[in-house]
């Protein structure tokens, strides 16, 4: 998708006079039946050719350069026109020069007939030469044979250029010799490496690599004619030529002989689990995945795909506040005057709130360790961890009671393991109102255990898992005293809620097991009040706890039924889809896919834990609004009206 069906082909034109910057005109046609019909170019005018000294006006005002273009097959010389108005085909990038360039082909377009007459092009076709006699293919392979394009290829397709004019890169392992051009570096002396330098400058300005000033390093032997004055290439390679394949190289990095050996790699690869940046996905995944697909094709990854699974991490913004010309403002200029006005304490000039990605010139940016200074580093991590899905942007801030509701759950929290050191006196209690209270307890530690471990691992939803947590804490909380002082079950709890939020608060949680190890003379299944919290193993369910079949579509479970966990291991998907369309419910969740249009996409199974049936939107389904109309709203609301008087 990211690259375009292949509905066209590129040709390449040499220049009547090649240039510093170009020897040819590359271009892409989607008509190449028209090849031999081509009478003129037409370049745009921020094209690197159409500059001064090559552009001539016509009498008719429109500019053309003072060289032509060679028709690949013909050798017809073909003017070049420089004109903004031609059809380029859609604007995909801007700077791809293979789309800044367009063929005229009169016999077969208007727009193109009309110019050349305007323009004098002539219209003259010899339809008698052997090219004629020759089909579209076969004129295709002529034009590979003489290595000037002929190749099926998409409109969003260009050559990757490499060089980039930096220090810290792979040198690009070519020598140029006067004799002989550009020669590669024999393979006994790779990999080529970077002479240590002093004071690298940075050549922004100049254009030219640091390594130019390299004087020693540069000047070097040519290995095909023994020319002493020979110059190593000094451009270095972009950082995306090494991060295509870094993958692989770390899985083998101690191997000398070669990038990686595919055996070892292959029985790694693919990655399960990739995160990074929204950058990732533009301009990394792309080049990285046409590395692998090309490792692939020749037969050193078994694996077609580099990754399994991408999960690209939201930006964390911050709060800005700016003027209606666009100027940024300090929070402490800003003057709060009603839920809706904000103003410039000095000019009083109106601001506007915004969320952006935090920068210094947006005075948007949080310190981290000012939040650990006023809160604490464990406070800090839940800040992080809190509030939003990982794929989700972050706004961040500790307003609207944002602070203080995290101090508050932190308060319940610790008194929870504080008050096992002092407890408070028993009531009375029967004993069958105790069995009653813990085993509802127990329900609700199962429930937060099996959903915890659902959110983490079929979504990386910390965050999900965290309110969670929340929840019991406050559940326990709630935990009649009786049950605080004798109930195991309870005591089983602390244990959970500590081991499932210690990755999320290390410090204190840590803290407070040591509480626990003091105060809890029982032995606490699954637990060893020996060791220390990170020791511990993480809670299991029991075996008669039952699986769950849900489906899902976007962040909503809309069906949800329990299984034998057992069972679910051996279930088809068919099985499942089954199950779940016989389940109690199914009338509210065909409703459901029926008024989102949703078709069902894919099985996600997590081992005997929970299977998600995944639903997408049904591309041909269009959904009806069956909202009430508005009209109608006010006539019920008047009729009502009317009753009233
Ligand atoms: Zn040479």
């Amino acid at each position: 998708m990211w690259m375009g069906d292949c509905n066209g082909i590129n040709l390449l034109f040499k220049l009547s006079i090649p240039t510093a910057e170009f020897d040819f005109l590359e271009t892409f046609t989607t008509t190449p039946e028209s090849l031999l019909d081509i009478t003129h170019l037409y370049i745009r005018s921020n094209h690197k050719l159409a500059r001064s000294d090559l552009i001539q006006e016509t009498e008719n005002g429109i500019k053309r350069l003072s060289i032509n273009a060679i028709h690949p097959l013909t050798d017809r010389l073909l003017p070049i026109f420089i004109n903004d108005e031609a059809d380029y085909g859609p604007k995909i990038r801007a700077n791809m020069s293979m789309l800044n360039v367009q063929i005229g082909t009169p016999k077969s377009n208007s727009y193109d007939e009309s110019f050349a007459n305007k323009h004098k092009v002539s219209t003259v076709i010899d339809s008698s030469t052997h090219w004629h006699k020759m089909d579209t293919e076969t004129l295709l392979s002529e034009l590979r044979s003489r290595e000037l394009g002929g190749y099926r290829t998409s409109g969003k397709l260009s050559d990757w250029c490499i060089s980039r004019q930096r220090y810290w890169g792979t040198p690009i392992p070519i020598i140029h010799c006067d004799q002989c051009g550009s020669v590669p570096v024999p393979e006994n002396e790779l990999p080529v490496r970077l002479p240590s330098i002093e004071n690298i400058r940075s050549s922004s300005k100049t254009g030219i690599s640091p390594l130019a000033n390299a004087h020693a390093w540069k000047k070097t032997q040519c290995p095909k004619c023994g020319n002493e004055n020979a110059k190593r290439e000094t451009d270095t390679m972009d950082t995306f030529v090494d991060s295509s394949w870094y993958f692989l190289r770390y899985l083998d990095n101690e191997n000398t002989e070669k990038p990686f050996e595919p055996n070892t790699v292959n029985k790694l690869m693919p990655v399960d689990l990739y995160i990074g940046g929204l950058e990732h996905a533009l301009t990394h995944l792309f080049v990285a995945r046409f590395i692998q697909h090309f490792m692939h094709s020749k037969g050193l990854c078994t694996s077609l795909e580099p990754f399994k699974r991408f999960i690209p991490i939201g930006m964390v913004q911050g709060k800005t506040y700016k003027t209606s010309n666009g100027q940024y403002v300090t929070k402490d200029k800003v003057l709060t005057i009603d839920k809706n006005t904000m103003i410039h304490s000095l000019t009083k000039e109106r601001v506007e709130v915004d969320w952006e990605k935090m920068s210094k010139s947006k005075y948007n940016g949080t310190d981290p360790q000012e939040i650990i200074d006023a809160y604490g580093v464990d406070f800090t991590r839940l800040l992080m961890l809190n509030f939003v899905h990982p794929r989700s942007l972050r706004n961040f801030t500790l307003e609207d009671g944002i602070a203080e509701g995290l101090q508050n759950w932190f308060k319940i929290f610790i008194n929870l393991y504080v008050e096992l050191i002092d407890p408070r006196t028993k009531t009375v209690m029967s004993n069958e109102e105790f069995q009653q209270i813990e085993l509802a307890l127990r329900e609700q530690r199962l429930n937060t255990i099996y959903t915890v471990t659902f959110y983490i691992d079929s979504f990386f939803s910390v965050a999900s898992a965290i309110i969670e947590l929340q929840k019991l804490t406050r559940y326990l909380r709630k935990v009649p005293i009786n049950i605080k002082r004798e109930s195991n079950e309870y005591l089983r709890s602390l244990c959970d809620l500590l081991v499932m939020i210690g990755p999320v608060i290390p410090a204190l949680s840590s803290e407070l097991w040591t509480i626990l190890q003091k105060q809890i003379k029982t032995n606490i299944d699954g637990y060893d009040l020996n060791k220390n919290l990170f020791a511990q193993n993480y809670p299991l369910l029991p075996n008669d706890y039952p699986a769950k079949i849900n489906a899902l579509y976007d962040t909503t479970v809309f069906a949800s039924m329990p299984i034998a966990r057992s069972l679910l291991p051996t279930l088809t998907t068919t099985d499942i889809l089954q199950q779940l369309n016989n389940n109690d419910n199914q009338l509210q969740m065909k409703t459901f896919i029926e008024k989102n249009g949703l078709k069902f996409d894919r099985l996600r199974k997590l081992d005997d834990y929970c299977a998600t049936l995944i639903y997408e939107r049904d591309p041909n389904v269009t959904i009806v609004e069956q909202s009430e109309p508005l009209v109608e709203k006010k006539k019920s609301k008047t009729s009502k009206k009317k009753q009233v008087s």
